[in-house]
């Protein structure tokens, strides 16, 4: 047992056995092996979930004021990215121009379900069976193929902005993973990236997960940059 592992629960349902560790938040905590694990802290108890791509932290219920367990240290909702290597800037432009195809012919929405090759230290891309429409969309997802890790979903919103909507939550509550929309698809794209874990998403920044391609910019002209003054102090 660590120092700091208060108890170790056990569930059993049916025949399936689970074990998950509660950590108290002291001033002996340190990071346990577990990828998964509840940390009770002094305004409440988190979940802890570790998966190849992200780390999470995310809380399942907090103290009523005043009833803050102040021997133990606070924690926060907390989301760090550790992608294997960021998603290259190829299959970028290959979803969206399978999103923008699906536009053309149907009016609709599409979906693109992304994977880790762990042998190939390779992202994969896998268009499952799917019904779409403009508002609506659901897929045939299914297991894992053989040798791939599913890191998460992207998917389209026609000519509409990309954002998350109310059915991407419910869609998206019990697939912890990374969530991408695409939005405005047949002009100048639109993006929002996310990380759902136990229903709560953490938004990205796309550069945090795309890799992008350096693009040349023209020289500015000189007359221009000397129209802006900087403010000192
Ligand atoms: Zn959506």
């Amino acid at each position: 047992m660590m120092k700091g592992q208060l108890v170790i629960m056990k569930c059993r349902e049916e025949n399936l056995m689970a074990e998950i560790s509660f950590y108290l938040k002291d001033e002996d905590f340190e990071k346990p092996p577990e990828d998964i694990y509840y940390l009770l802290a002094a305004n409440g108890l988190f979940k802890i979930t570790k998966t190849f791509a992200f780390t999470a932290s995310t809380v399942s219920f907090t103290p009523r004021k005043g009833k803050e367990l102040k021997s133990l240290k606070v924690h926060e909702e907390e989301l760090k990215l550790h992608l294997p290597k960021k998603i290259p800037s190829s299959m970028f432009l290959d979803s969206l121009g399978f999103f923008r195809e699906i536009y053309r012919l149907h009016q609709s929405e599409a979906e693109v379900l992304l994977y880790w090759s762990d042998k190939e230290k390779e992202y994969v891309l896998i268009v499952p069976e799917q019904m779409a429409g403009s508002m609506a969309l659901s897929a045939e997802v299914g297991a894992n193929p053989k040798g791939l890790d599913r890191v998460g979903t992207m998917h389209s919103h026609g000519d509409l902005w990309a954002f998350h909507s109310e059915i991407d939550d419910r869609d998206e509550e019990h697939d912890d993973g990374l969530h991408i929309t695409f939005g405005d698809v047949m002009d100048f794209p639109s993006i929002s990236c996310s990380v759902v874990v136990d229903g709560r998403r953490f938004m990205v920044q796309p550069k945090n997960i795309f890799e992008l391609e350096p693009f040349k910019l023209p020289l500015v002209p000189k007359a221009w940059v000397k129209k802006v003054k900087p403010i000192r102090g």
